[in-house]
């Protein structure tokens, strides 16, 4: 097989916005020029609120500073607190684990399963006490968690049941949304996720109206909207930019457009490495349904040269995890003694992430692909 030669590809879009800089820019003239001076939590959040609303046939969607927030306002909401357990999966981003903390409950590891890197229910479900409150699993690279049984599972324990769907704005499951699984749901607009924008933000998006005001209420330091100065609850400021807002309305009709694009190009890699499960590197389970294509990760037996084979042609790879998250020192103090996460463990050693983004050509698709397909049958 000849490859062609080091065509760079980057593994994030280099310029994502440049399509829409004149809608940018005129954003920021519009909402600076605007004599209401209004730069957060004004029209444009509501109408982008409502925009999202209608789109998923939620109850409601708060617009909140990030996907971080966006979960310490739910757990928040849900007045979970010193005493109560939250079961968390043992891979994935720090936030699962610090938001559960940073209310003073303890996040409580489950292991995960060895394909699809989403939280185990049954590994979950052995890890319930008399003091546990929520479940909490998370959508993980491309591949929405097991909702029905945790839906099964809260409902048989009495647990809350909160999605972390940060990455699976976009992702749908026999027909329910992500984010809507759960009692609550969140999505982060940090630049890199499926339906990023140029700055900090994330929303709430449930099914539950009560819900939905407590978070919003959260969101602006305890005080209900139109009434400043009384603070009902010790609340966080978490607000929403009104540009932002502007500009991700604009943005999102071509939402659609650009996951289908994701999805295109994980189908062709899927099928690609699907003959290279026996030569030591295994795609991710394939879709449609419960995919969207945030990041496309193969599990590699020899994931270093790998990355390594495909840095060498230009193609730029990313581990996101390289350890799980009891084996964090901040997290250290969450990890019974001796306790282990093999399948967490052995995911943190061999996941690699491809590039996936929109904005690749066919023709840098298909040179990733060859290249991992040419690392796997020459090895073998
Ligand atoms: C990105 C992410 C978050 C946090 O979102 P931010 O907007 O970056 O704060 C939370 N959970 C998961 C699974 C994420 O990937």
């Amino acid at each position: 097989m000849t490859l062609s030669p080091p065509a760079g590809v980057p593994f994030f879009p280099p310029a994502l916005f440049e399509a829409d800089r004149t809608a940018l820019v005129d954003v920021v003239r519009e909402v600076g020029l605007d004599p209401e001076q209004r730069f957060i939590l004004g029209r444009r959040t509501e109408a982008f609120e409502a925009l999202l609303r209608e789109d998923l046939k939620a109850r409601d969607v708060v617009a909140c500073s990030s996907g971080t927030s966006a979960l310490a306002l739910v757990l928040r909401a849900l007045d979970i607190g010193p005493g109560d357990e939250v079961i968390v999966p043992a891979f994935g981003c720090a936030p699962l684990a610090a938001s559960v903390a940073g209310t003073g409950a303890t996040p409580v590891f489950a292991d995960i399963l060895p394909d699809s890197m989403t939280m185990d229910p049954d590994q979950a479900e052995r890890l319930v006490t008399g003091r546990t409150r929520a479940v909490m699993p998370a959508h993980m690279f491309s591949v929405m968690a097991d909702m029905p049984r945790f839906v099964e599972l809260a409902g048989r324990h009495g647990l809350r049941l909160v999605e972390d769907s940060a990455v699976a704005q976009g992702g749908v499951l026999r027909g329910v949304p992500a984010g809507l699984w759960g009692e609550a749901g969140v999505y982060s607009f940090v630049q890199v996720k499926t339906c990023g924008m140029p700055g900090e933000g994330g929303v709430v998006v449930t099914r539950d109206a009560e819900l939905g005001a407590r978070v919003r209420m959260l969101r602006n330091h305890g005080q209900l909207a139109g009434q400043r100065f009384v603070h009902h609850a010790i609340g966080l400021n978490s607000r929403f930019d009104e540009i932002q807002a502007a500009f991700q309305t604009h943005r999102y009709a071509g939402f659609p457009a650009r996951l289908a694009r994701r999805a295109e190009i994980a189908a062709y890699y899927t099928e690609r490495f699907t003959p290279l499960a026996g030569l030591g590197v295994v795609p991710p389970p394939p879709g449609p349904d419960g995919r969207c294509y945030y990041v496309y990760t193969v599990l590699a037996q020899e994931r270093e040269a790998l990355g390594a084979h495909l840095a060498e042609h230009g193609v730029a790879t990313h581990v996101y995890y390289p350890r799980p998250l009891p084996a964090h020192r901040a997290f250290a103090p969450y990890a019974p003694p001796g306790a282990r996460w093999p399948r967490a463990e052995e995911a943190a050693r061999r996941h690699l992430a491809l590039p996936v983004h929109h904005m690749l050509s066919d023709a840098q698709v298909e040179h990733v692909a060859d290249l991992v397909c040419a690392f796997a049958t020459g090895r073998s």
